[in-house]
């Protein structure tokens, strides 16, 4: 403990003949009751020790499955009061509540100034304030009252529950306040929680010196406390210089000389090009730590090409011995160290260099529970299956990190012309047929512990009650996100897995397992992984520092994920894996296998120098770098493939996005994934549409499906499409988007009344071997989303697209890839929105269309669109010109005269689409969204108009190509049978067919089917 700790009073905890617990301050209560509640008669064993350390303990639980739970209060040697609490709720137990309430005296807090954080630890905000008779509640994971500190969340924010989960501290009408934690488990499959308080003397400035981290994303770069540059001054803005001499103020340098002579190097290039050394022994200190786990890196840059043999000590460990860092090369080497006494102590012997110094705190001795900590003071009776001491069990086992790296002369490492990475193709030889008509049902959240559902008969229960009315046949199985992290659990994890893929498998379900490959928040134990696993961290490129992530580039992070995900498929039988979180993240990565790969692929270096024009924003080292990581996130997946082949030839590889995530280049920029590249491995896509509000984003819903139809025209993937309604009307016009979009929708379970037409087993378009007619395509290209430094890249193309879509003209959406391919058969005219980079297989593509007297057109200009998913409860804000719009859709028209294929009147808001099924049936659809009138300033509800589907006031009418003595049949979910339709010829090869406007109530299909079935146009 650090010295500071030491002058505090101590707390005591008192427990009367009844067993009723307090916490005392100089006599007086702070706590005056604790309260676990586990459910009704829930009987408690009792247990007081005193460890071996002095810490007191007193332990309350219930082993009961039935009332599952503990409390274990622990009055420390530094004067803490340390309270823990888990429950555990069994499947279908009624007894669903695991609570505990701690009462704090009114006396203690009234009339008091407090100082709180808010409780959410993903983001840092502090509260100050008065208890008074109006301090009704407060939400704090961080509080200080009267001298004393109460922190919720003495884990620290990179723990996951404490992203999700808090205390509630509430007034009661005494005026005292109740701390609260946990309440009731929701569901009926059995689920737990947990928590761990800590009370102390202290005040609120002490947060700084207790937790390492203000709060915490999963995505973030691990930041160090210090970064000090030796050398030159030549430093990028993360790097400060530390060839100083050490003053209290400044908390580092020197300790026996003033500064160390620069040996060689460059005076101009960044950190490790230059460097300090001696043959003289030299000290080094870093001061004012925090006793605790940190990670530290040196590096050691002999660009000058000077002799040097030398050792480290750390604190009086060695921390390197007996190294030479060869002429023109950097070694870096990170270690795992444990500070205590607030000062590291380095120590340079031999002939010594050093280029940097940097220090990044993992966790302090103070929120400590799951490196050299444990959840509990005292071992006993657990009830959950993660966070315990013995699945904590096996010594902390602290790794570390030795690299070393070239330094080319700056300014060569991007010279010449790179080579554009390749993009293989990594699909499996034939997909299985059943992903063709996918209907997935996803099985538990993200923060399932896979130990719900205590027997086989409970099992079994949850396939009969949970998922078999949703008419599914393929289950998305979640829980333990990160299953690496969840340290003692892993195997057990895989057993649950192989349980639930068995149970799926023997009702006739297909099973994908969902979980995630590189994120290392403290779910359970992910900051021990982290540590223990170094040398596989994704590493910052402004700093080359390990970060809160795996390296997916990592040759030792790759065997053991495959390793596992071989488990999963070999083993439980899994038919497909949904991996998440497959990138390099904002901050990465330059590792040495990325450096490594990057310069086999693409022939340019990483930059070492961190001062290199390259790094600069939109310089042509940035387009290469970041289209080389959105090639190899990809590729990622392909190895997974091809190392499964021979256990699963046909393996699933799932992915999916959310429109905005399809549109936006912000993903594939800042995290290095883009979604539209992943279908080189993925072999099923699906899209999360994020609105509730169906119906009224249909007209941006209609063009946002049309982009993902791409990835179907490329590479043959069914697109399914997750939609969240709250009643039918809305869920049947999803259903028909889905439909008219060729693609798959997955419903949300609504309640379908009585009468309700039968849309979800109706069947419509036969997707398989269809295309549609469009003669007009639409480029929606994924390098120039990411690269045209246009970010409203895609609003003239969607706009467009919505124009087409109003003037009833099918077209297509292409990607870069069926135009690179010279794919354009089909097409007479092409819209390049405002795509400015071709590639030249992709110039040649256009040149060829245009010679065979395909037309071309640049930005439309002015297109009105509407985008994206509208959120329920903003305003609908969308209001084109009408003027503007029908000025517009008259340049479009005239763009794509000649390509319309057909010509249709129709009501304004009937939306339609024409398909040519396998057996050569053309098909038209029709929708009706007559009702919709989105009016600006109105607030967007989940619900369908009053009148969802409006009578049509005219029929609709069609005109197009088609052989003599055509039949023409209606079906819809909204009537029973066929209607055969009136074909009247028309000019030449043409017919008109006439829809009477009572058959179209929502949606109506129109089959046109020539008497040897076989239609031609
Ligand atoms: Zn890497």
């Amino acid at each position: 403990m650090t010295s500071f700790c030491c002058l505090l009073a101590a707390l005591a905890v008192v427990a009367d003949d009844q067993g009723g617990i307090s916490v005392l301050r100089q006599g007086t209560p702070v706590i005056s009751s604790f309260r676990l509640d586990c459910g009704t008669n829930a009987v408690f064993q009792k247990s007081y020790a005193k460890l071996k350390d002095g810490t007191k303990v007193w332990n309350r639980w219930s082993e009961d499955p039935e009332s599952s739970g503990r409390l274990e209060i622990a009055e420390r040697p530094d004067g803490a009061v340390e309270i823990t609490m888990a429950g555990r709720v069994a499947c279908k137990s009624e007894n669903r509540t695991r609570l505990l309430e701690l009462t704090v005296p009114a006396s203690l807090v009234d009339g008091k100034a407090y100082s709180s954080i808010e409780a959410n630890t993903r983001s840092y905000a502090e509260q100050h304030g008065e208890f008074t008779a109006a301090t009704k509640a407060l939400s704090s994971r961080f509080l200080a009252v009267d001298g004393l500190v109460f922190d919720f969340n003495a884990l620290g924010a990179g723990t996951y529950a404490s992203q999700r989960n808090s205390w509630h501290i509430k007034r009661q009408s005494d005026g005292s306040f109740v701390l609260a934690y946990g309440g009731e488990i929701p569901g009926w499959i059995g689920g737990g929680n947990g928590a761990k308080l800590v009370v102390r003397e202290g005040r609120f400035e002490d947060f700084g010196r207790l937790h390492s981290l203000k709060d915490f994303r999963y995505a973030n770069e691990f930041l160090a406390k210090f970064n000090l540059g030796f050398g030159s001054s030549a430093r990028g803005r993360k790097w400060r210089n530390g060839n100083l001499p050490y003053n209290r103020k400044r908390s580092y340098g020197w300790t026996d000389v003033r500064g160390c002579e620069p040996v060689g190097g460059s005076a101009e290039a960044g950190v490790l090009y230059s460097a300090v050394g001696g043959s003289k022994p030299a000290t080094y200190r870093i001061g004012g730590l925090p006793d605790g786990w940190y990670i530290l890196t040196l590096a050691a840059g002999n660009y000058g090409g000077v002799a040097n043999r030398f050792e480290v000590w750390a604190n009086g460990s060695p921390f390197l011995s007996s190294q030479t860092v060869p002429a023109g090369k950097a070694k870096t080497v990170s270690r795992v160290v444990h500070s205590r006494g607030g000062e590291f102590e380095l120590v340079f012997s031999g002939q010594w260099l050093l280029s940097s110094i940097s220090l990044q705190a993992v966790l302090y001795d103070y929120e400590d529970f799951s490196l050299s900590g444990k959840p509990w003071r005292s071992d006993g009776y657990e009830p959950r299956s993660i966070n315990r001491n013995d699945s904590l069990a096996k010594p902390f086992a602290p790794g570390s990190f030795v690299d070393v790296v070239d330094l080319p002369a700056p300014g060569t490492e991007c010279a010449g012309t790179p080579r554009e990475t390749p993009t293989p193709v990594m699909l499996p030889e034939k997909s299985p047929d059943w992903i063709r008509n996918v209907r997935i049902f996803k099985a538990f959240t993200n923060s399932a512990l896979l130990d719900e559902l205590d027997t086989d008969a409970d099992l079994a229960e949850y396939f009969e009650r949970d998922v078999k009315p949703h008419n599914a046949n393929t289950i998305l199985l979640s829980g333990m996100l990160s299953r690496h992290t969840f340290v003692g659990n892993i195997d057990r994890g895989v057993e649950q897995v192989k349980r639930f893929s068995d149970e799926a498998h023997r009702r006739g379900y297909r099973l994908i397992d969902h979980f995630d490959v590189t994120l290392l928040w403290n779910a359970c134990a992910g900051f021990r992984v982290m540590c223990e696993r170094l040398d596989e961290l994704n590493r910052s490129v402004h700093t080359g520092l390990p970060s809160y992530q795996f390296c997916i580039m990592n040759p030792k992070f790759r065997e053991t994920f495959f390793n596992y995900c071989e488990r999963i498929v070999a083993y439980c039988g899994a038919d497909g894996l949904q991996l998440d979180e497959v990138e390099f993240w904002p901050h990465g990565c330059c590792c040495r296998y990325c450096r490594e790969a990057f310069f086999r692929d693409t022939g340019w270096h990483i930059p070492q120098n961190e001062l290199d024009p390259a790094w600069g924003r939109g310089s042509e080292f940035q387009r290469v770098f970041k289209t080389w990581r959105i090639r190899k996130a990809t590729d990622f997946l392909g190895a997974v493939r091809e190392r499964l082949r021979k256990v699963r030839p046909d393996l699933v590889l799932s992915a999916y996005t959310t429109p905005y995530g399809m549109t936006s280049p912000l993903m594939p920029l800042s995290h290095g994934r883009d979604i539209l590249d992943v279908p080189r491995s993925a072999n099923l896509f699906g899209i999360e549409v994020m609105t509730r509000s169906v119906m009224k984003s249909a007209r941006s819903l209609f063009s946002c499906q049309g982009i993902s139809s791409l990835i179907t025209r490329t590479y043959g993937t069914p697109v399914w499409n997750w939609y969240y309604n709250s009643d039918w009307q809305n869920d049947y016009v999803s259903w028909a988007i889905a439909s008219m979009t060729g693609q798959l929708a997955l419903l949300s379970n609504v309640e379908r009344p009585e009468g309700t037409p039968p849309y979800p087993g109706f069947s419509a378009l036969k997707r398989e071997g269809a295309d549609t007619l469009a003669e007009v395509a639409l480029l929606f290209s994924a390098e120039n989303r990411n690269f045209s430094g246009n970010i409203r890249y895609a609003d003239d193309i969607l706009g467009t697209a919505q124009a087409l879509d109003a003037l009833h003209i099918p077209y297509d959406f292409i990607g870069d890839e069926i135009l690179a391919q010279n794919q354009l058969g089909k097409y007479k005219v092409l819209m390049l929105g405002s795509a400015k980079v071709f590639t030249d297989r992709q110039k040649a593509a256009l040149g060829a269309f245009a010679d065979r007297g395909g037309k071309v057109y640049q930005e439309m200009g002015g297109a009105p669109f509407s985008m994206g998913s509208l959120k329920v409860g903003t305003k609908f804000s969308f209001s084109p010109d009408p003027d503007a719009e029908m000025a517009f859709r008259e340049k479009v028209r005239s763009a794509c005269q000649g390509a319309t294929v057909w010509s249709v009147r129709a009501p304004k808001g009937v939306r339609s689409a024409l398909w040519r099924e396998a057996d050569g049936a053309l098909v038209a659809q029709f929708l009706n969204l007559t009702g919709v009138d989105n009016k600006p300033g109105e607030t967007v509800t989940p619900h369908a108009p009053k009148v969802a589907f409006p009578k049509l006031a005219e029929d609709v009418e069609i005109v197009l190509a088609a052989p003599r003595g055509v039949k023409a049949v209606a079906t819809s979910p909204d009537f029973t049978g066929q209607r055969e339709l009136e074909v009247a010829g028309e000019a030449a090869d043409k017919v008109k067919v006439v829809i009477p406007r009572e058959l179209l109530s929502a949606y109506v299909l129109v089959r046109l089917v020539a008497p040897h079935n076989e239609i031609t146009r």
